[in-house]
């Protein structure tokens, strides 16, 4: 069975961060390619205020270039709220033959006993943590730490499977979407954290804005 990685976001905006993780994901796990999905509307925390076919655009731009990642724009064609667990489950039916190999942070791990299905939607796929700094997979909620101690399997291609969890062997990146807005919202140069910075920049859409305050989950 070929195995497919599956990167959502709400990537508001796109960061090195995501970009950094989503190749070592690739080659760890020897994926035919990783699809990033960014969030049209997302259940579990305020619109972000730049609009979804934005975000996607900077994605599109942040990759380009880049082998084996592309976007895939499900969700921010979407009307309505998103799920993770719906988008998985029409990526299972639209590709059969392929194991989705899914990739979240060691923060949205935390709160996966919020989404919708989530232990449901732990079958539908592998599910790959990426560790984060400030998130310490040693202090998750009980029932998703229970989750993990019981699927837990070694990071590797041959460990693939439905059900299963691994810990993505990758270096802590400090850099997140929410400083990318603070430092926009200044006006300071962000080019050494996206490689999209000359786009959002010219855009001035995160220009004064609070940026702080507003997308947290
Ligand atoms: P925000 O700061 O607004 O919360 P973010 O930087 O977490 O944004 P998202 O688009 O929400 O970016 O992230 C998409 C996924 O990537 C999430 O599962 C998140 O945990 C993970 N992720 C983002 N940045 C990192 C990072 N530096 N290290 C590990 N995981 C990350």
């Amino acid at each position: 069975m070929q195995a497919i990685g599956i990167f959502g976001g709400t990537f508001d905006p796109i960061h090195y961060g995501h970009i950094t993780l989503a190749g070592i994901f690739m080659d760890t796990f020897k994926l035919e390619g990783v699809r990033l999905i960014p969030t049209g509307l997302p259940p579990h925390r305020p619109p972000p205020p730049v609009s979804p076919l934005q975000r996607a655009d900077w994605v599109r731009l942040a990759i380009a270039g880049r082998p084996g990642l592309s976007l895939d724009e499900r969700e921010v064609r979407r009307n309505g709220y998103c799920y993770t667990f719906d988008t998985l489950q029409e990526l299972q039916q639209e590709l059969p033959d392929h194991l989705l190999v899914w990739l979240i942070g060691a923060d949205s791990l935390a709160n996966l006993p919020q989404w919708h299905r989530w232990q449901a939607l732990l079958d539908l796929g592998h599910l790959v943590v990426a560790c984060r700094p400030g998130s310490d997979l040693d202090a998750l909620p009980p029932p998703i730490a229970r989750e993990l101690q019981k699927r837990l399997v070694i990071a590797s291609p041959d460990g693939l499977s439905h059900g299963k969890i691994s810990v993505l062997p990758a270096p802590l990146l400090s850099v997140s979407s929410t400083e990318l807005r603070q430092r926009l919202a200044r006006g300071e140069d962000v080019s050494a954290l996206t490689p999209v910075a000359a786009a959002i920049t010219a855009s001035g859409l995160y220009l004064g804005t609070s940026a702080s305050g507003l997308y947290k989950d």
